[in-house]
């Protein structure tokens, strides 16, 4: 039976499914089983942060592999893999944030967050923004602010309430001395690339101050210099008091984490957390090997120049398609391209039409067509994956 026809009739099949078997991958490049290859610009949806295959991931993997990928009694005993991380990830976290712990997904160290939340403020509200989206488990859905998602599994979490997007008005109103945390993704990834404004993250830490409430900034797809700063965050100049991390942390690898402060830190007791995979050595090695390499390579600066880069290309490619694209929107190598139809069926057909051409694109509710490519791009692969992009819009 050919791999399609497995996955579709053993597969659990949970999202539409694009016509393609991917069998390998090397840098920003993938090859399918029919030894086409294609411009990867989704990153396997943020992650491959560093491409496929990065050298210095692989000797990682080979190395820790060979000493010990699994703790016995795994977080109850010591490893100097994660001890390495930590070290490397304290230099580049937001000031403030002292102790992390690791967890296997994004939506795994989000409802962690609220969890700990709970615990340090004896309160249960939050507040999330909509069209905001942190994850899958039940308490990640209950936060996220996508009406699809949010009315399937009802009843979710008590006292989840939702504001717009740099509403500080609802804000004000929302906010009380009942409220546990607020949480929030500085640039809204699935919501289509929408950065809060600064005044709003502003007012969302004044007002957290005020009412003793966490603010929780969930940057599993923002964080690892994905928006040109090491943090989305750093951009805005605002302490969080829960930094989340995923995706890109570990380049490939199952893996994200969560950062709080002293105080939080000192209201944790032993047993309140854990996991048998939170802080596994061999992911704990390489996400140390990728952390060294955007250090070292300075990916967020290249992230940025690039960044701007792509988004005036974008822009220019928008003047010229003017009935098919209504806006761009993007920050560092975080790009999204509006679509005049609000219509999926556009959406699927334009991603359908950029892998016809050889550039593989992220299909996003809403209208949007996302591009989230490796974050070490050449200019030179930007530009080729920007005309197969031309090419593909062409054919539309
Ligand atoms: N938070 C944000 C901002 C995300 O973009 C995602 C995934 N798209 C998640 C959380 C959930 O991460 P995971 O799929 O690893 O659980």
């Amino acid at each position: 039976m050919h791999v399609m026809e497995i996955e579709n009739n053993l597969g659990l099949t949970v999202c539409q499914k694009l016509p393609l078997v991917i069998e390998r991958g090397e840098g920003v490049s993938v090859w399918d089983d029919q030894g086409n290859v294609y411009l990867d610009f989704t990153s396997g949806w943020g992650v491959t942060c560093l491409g496929h295959s990065h050298p210095a991931m692989l000797k990682a993997i080979q190395e820790q592999a060979s000493k010990i990928m699994q703790n016995p009694n795994s977080g109850f005993t010591y490893s100097p893999a994660r001890a390495a991380l930590l070290k490397s990830l304290k230099d580049v976290l937001p000031d403030g944030l002292e102790r992390t712990f690791f967890a296997s997904s994004g939506a795994e160290a989000n409802d962690a967050a609220i969890k700990l939340a709970r615990k340090v403020t004896g309160r249960v509200k939050v507040v999330a923004i909509r069209e905001s989206f942190h994850g899958r488990t039940l308490a990640a859905l209950s936060m996220s602010g996508d009406v699809d998602n949010a009315s399937r599994f009802l009843p979710y979490l008590p006292d989840h309430v939702f504001i717009n997007r740099d509403d500080s008005h609802a804000l004000y109103q929302v906010m009380s001395d009942e409220v546990a945390a607020v949480i929030i993704e500085p640039v809204q990834g699935e919501g289509g690339v929408q950065a809060l404004s600064k005044k709003f993250v502003e007012d969302i830490r004044q007002l957290c101050d005020q009412h003793r409430a966490l603010l929780i900034v969930d940057e599993v797809q923002t964080g690892f210099c994905r928006t040109g700063h090491f943090f989305a965050i750093d951009d805005y100049g605002v302490r969080p008091d829960i930094l989340t991390m995923g995706k890109g942390i570990a380049g490939g690898l199952p893996f994200a984490a969560f950062s709080v402060t002293q105080q939080i830190a000192s209201s944790i007791k032993l047993g309140d957390h854990g996991g048998t995979y939170c802080g596994n050595p061999l992911v704990c090695a390489v996400a140390n090997a990728v952390l060294e390499t955007l250090k070292t390579q300075q990916i967020a600066k290249h992230v940025d120049q690039l960044g701007q880069c792509a988004f005036n290309d974008l822009k220019v490619l928008a003047d010229k398609f003017p009935e098919l694209i209504a806006k761009v929107r993007g920050k560092g190598l975080m790009l999204a391209l509006q679509l005049c139809s609000a219509s999926q069926e556009h959406v699927w057909a334009l991603t359908a039409a950029c892998q016809a051409k050889g550039v593989l694109v992220i299909p996003t509710k809403g209208g949007v067509v996302r591009l989230l490519p490796p974050l070490n791009l050449s200019h030179a692969e930007w530009k080729e994956g920007l005309s197969r992009l031309e090419a593909a819009l062409s054919d539309l």
